[in-house]
C-alpha cells in the first residue's frame, strides 16, 4: 500500500489545499494529511481547530486521514512509513522553499520522495494568508475555503476584532 504525507500549516485550509489533497487521493491508496507545527509562523487557529476543518473538509474522502504533529516531517514520514510527500506548487515564487525543503527532507529519510503538484489555475493565487487578510477586512471568503468552515473562520475574526477593543 502507497502511502503519502501532505504536510502544511492549513491555517486555515483553502480550496487550494483541497484540490491537491484531493488529487493525491486519486494517486495513492492512503494519503494522511498532517497538520504541522511550523513555529516560524504565527498561527490565527490552533492546531486542534485546523485539524477539525480539515476532518469537516475532507469528510467524503475515505482514503484520506487527517493528524497533527510538533516535530520534523522526516521523522513523521518513516514513522508511517509513508514512501511520498505530496506537496502544490504555485508558482515559481513557492519552487526555491519548496526545493530546499525537498532536498532536506530527502536527507533526513531517503526512503521518502517529494512529489510536486501543479495547482489547479483556478487557485493559483490563493494562500491561507490571503484568506485571513480578506477575512479581518470583512470580505467574501467563500469563494475560496470550503464552506462548511465559513462560519468559524468568520467567528474567529469577531473574537480577534473584540479583544482589540
Ligand atoms: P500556505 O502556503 O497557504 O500557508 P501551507 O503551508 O498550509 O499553505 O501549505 C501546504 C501545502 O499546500 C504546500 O505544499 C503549499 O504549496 C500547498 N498549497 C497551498 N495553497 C495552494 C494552492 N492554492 N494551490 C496549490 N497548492 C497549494
Amino acid at each position: 500500500m502507497k502511502t503519502a504525507v501532505c504536510p502544511g500549516s492549513f491555517d486555515p485550509v483553502t480550496l487550494g489545499h483541497i484540490d491537491i489533497i484531493r488529487r493525491a487521493a486519486a494517486i495513492f491508496d492512503h494519503v494522511i494529511v498532517v497538520v504541522m507545527n511550523n513555529t516560524s509562523k504565527t498561527a490565527m487557529f490552533t492546531q486542534e481547530e485546523r485539524v477539525d476543518f480539515l476532518k469537516r473538509a475532507t469528510a467524503g474522502m475515505t482514503n484520506v486521514e487527517i493528524d497533527s504533529y510538533g516535530g520534523l516531517l522526516a521523522d513523521y514520514t518513516q514513522m508511517k512509513n509513508a514512501s511520498v510527500i505530496v506537496k502544490g506548487l504555485r508558482a515559481l515564487s513557492d519552487f526555491e522553499y519548496e526545493f530546499q525543503m525537498a532536498l532536506t527532507n530527502r536527507k533526513l529519510n531517503p526512503q521518502a520522495e517529494t512529489a510536486f503538484l501543479t495547482t489547479s489555475t483556478d487557485y493559483m493565487y490563493l494562500s491561507s494568508s490571503l484568506v485571513k487578510q480578506v477575512a479581518m477586512l470583512g470580505g467574501d471568503i467563500r469563494d475560496f475555503v470550503p464552506a462548511c468552515i465559513v462560519d468559524d473562520i468568520l467567528r474567529k475574526v469577531r473574537q480577534i476584532n473584540s479583544n482589540k477593543i
